[in-house]
């Protein structure tokens, strides 16, 4: 007789293929997940689309749910506002970084999920302690579990090098910047 194990589900945040790729492979037998493109940092909107698109072409390489949350363009300034001129890495990125990761803490709770996660954390081009505690912090409040990369398996660098020989097989949309009409400016 044959029995199917229940996996715990996961709310992945996820904010674009590339780094979404192998951190799927790393937990797709540990857990469902669900992708979740909550994003309003993302500007222009065309960006915000093609970013979309590839993301809902991993969700479907997975056979698994993809949600999009709101693109809350006017929130997101809202919740940044005052720290315009910050630099990437500055004072603005905890702020969107929060605000992103408290939604998805959110639906982890109505979907009956007990993780949550984000693919930010493998970014090489964010801080993943910021991101750890931030998300740890929000987890706490709500009873849930968020993961951070020390809970992924492989090393942060191990992970961004498979999965950008992995995003290039798939062919997923290579964005050049962070995500922000600010991240733009820097460049
Ligand atoms: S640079 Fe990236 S993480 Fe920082 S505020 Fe802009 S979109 Fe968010």
């Amino acid at each position: 007789m044959s029995s199917t194990v229940t996996k715990p589900k996961l709310v992945l945040h996820i904010c674009c293929s590339i780094c979404g790729a192998y951190l799927s492979e790393l937990l797709k037998d540990r857990f469902e997940i669900i992708y979740y493109y909550y994003n309003p940092n993302i500007h222009p909107e065309e960006e915000y689309e093609k970013r979309k698109a590839s993301v809902q072409k991993l969700a479907a390489l997975y056979n698994s749910e993809f949600i999009e949350g709101d693109y809350a363009v006017q929130e997101w300034y809202k919740t940044i506002s005052g720290f315009e001129g910050e630099p990437e890495g500055g004072k603005r990125c905890p702020l969107c970084f929060r605000m992103r990761l408290a939604k998805t803490a959110q639906l982890a709770v109505a979907k009956g999920a007990t993780h949550f996660t984000t693919t930010l954390a493998t970014s090489p081009y964010k801080n993943e302690d910021v991101i750890g505690a931030i998300g740890t912090e929000i987890a706490k409040e709500l009873g849930l579990t968020f993961l951070t990369v020390a809970d992924f398996g492989e090393s942060k660098k191990d992970i961004w090098a498979k999965t950008r020989t992995l995003a290039k097989e798939h062919n997923f949309y290579h964005q050049n910047y962070c995500g922000c009409t600010f991240s733009i400016w820097k460049k």
